[in-house]
């Protein structure tokens, strides 16, 4: 099966899409995205997704030239057109080409890219297991909240933690937890669940919102407020949350155990929650 590529409304293989180099994606990460995936051969999200996109693009004054259908019509078709049981879908806006220059050109058209590749689901011993994660410093800047193609500092953490052999990196800042390198990360204690607000300094996840829903829904405590990290790290329970990880135990922290050592009960209630009520289509 190939993998597809668009470009600026062009269907294409993936191996085929070329984009020039004073893109200023390329040359400043002066753009936004977003990472879609299917179940059942069907997007997951999609109108959360495009309006993050939107509300992104617009935080750094760039003007999306495509309106949210036509970009639901290219995930679909690109689904189609790939044909794998389960797709990832990203989408990527950049403010163009343009002769470099840190300040905005005075006329660029914005490339529009979306590809789409083969959902690979992530290891299930995984899920039974947990997964380990290392703390490590905030370094990112002070709008988190925007979908930036600017990722050095999630990176750079995401390598770290691989080098740790962590699952994954989970920033600090100011002494309060924030958020995953590719995910939120959220605790259990006492029954509530705890996760950081919902501001500048953490992307506000698809996924973050659909579980705390699930929680408040199921009649779980749910606190979004600041989490230091001698918290955290008293946790009864934690787990990130993501499109990709979905509701993924946490079992250790910077090598010591939480809680029991071992996933958490009410971790395992919302990832079953997820599962029935998100991803289950409605019978
Ligand atoms: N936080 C960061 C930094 C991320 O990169 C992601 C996902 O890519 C998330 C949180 C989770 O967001 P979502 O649930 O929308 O996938």
């Amino acid at each position: 099966m190939p993998d597809i590529g668009l470009l600026n409304g062009r269907f294409m293989p993936l191996d085929r899409l070329m984009v020039p180099v004073e893109d200023r994606g390329y040359q400043f990460g002066d753009g936004v995205y977003e990472v879609i995936r299917t179940y059942r051969g069907q997007p997951f999200q999609t109108e959360a997704h495009l309006a993050r996109l939107e509300r992104s693009a617009r935080s750094i004054d760039l003007t999306s030239p495509y309106r949210p259908e036509q970009w639901r019509a290219w995930i679909h078709e690109g689904i189609q057109r790939a044909g794998y049981p389960e797709s990832k879908v990203y989408l990527q806006l950049t403010r163009g080409v343009a002769a470099r220059d840190h300040a905005f050109p005075a006329q660029s058209a914005p490339t529009a890219v979306l590809t789409v590749r083969q959902m690979v689901e992530m290891n299930p011993a995984l899920r039974t297991s947990g997964v380990e994660v290392v703390t490590m410093e905030d370094i990112r800047w002070a709008r988190c909240d925007i979908k930036s193609l600017n990722l050095l500092g999630n990176v750079l953490a995401r390598q770290r933690a691989k080098t740790a052999g962590a699952f994954e990196a989970i920033f600090v800042r100011d002494g309060n937890v924030t958020e995953g390198a590719v995910s939120n990360v959220m605790l259990v204690k006492g029954g509530a669940v705890i996760t950081a607000p919902d501001d500048q300094w953490i992307l506000s996840g698809v996924t973050r919102r659909l579980v705390l829903d699930l929680a408040r829904k199921h009649g779980l405590p749910v606190e979004e407020r600041a989490v230091s990290i001698e918290e955290f790290r008293q946790a009864d329970e934690i787990f990130l949350t993501g499109t990709t990880v979905e509701v993924l135990p946490v079992v250790r922290v910077d090598g010591r155990a939480v809680g029991q050592g071992r996933p958490g009960r009410i971790a395992g209630q919302l990832a079953d929650w997820f599962t029935e009520d998100s991803i289950r289509p409605p019978r």
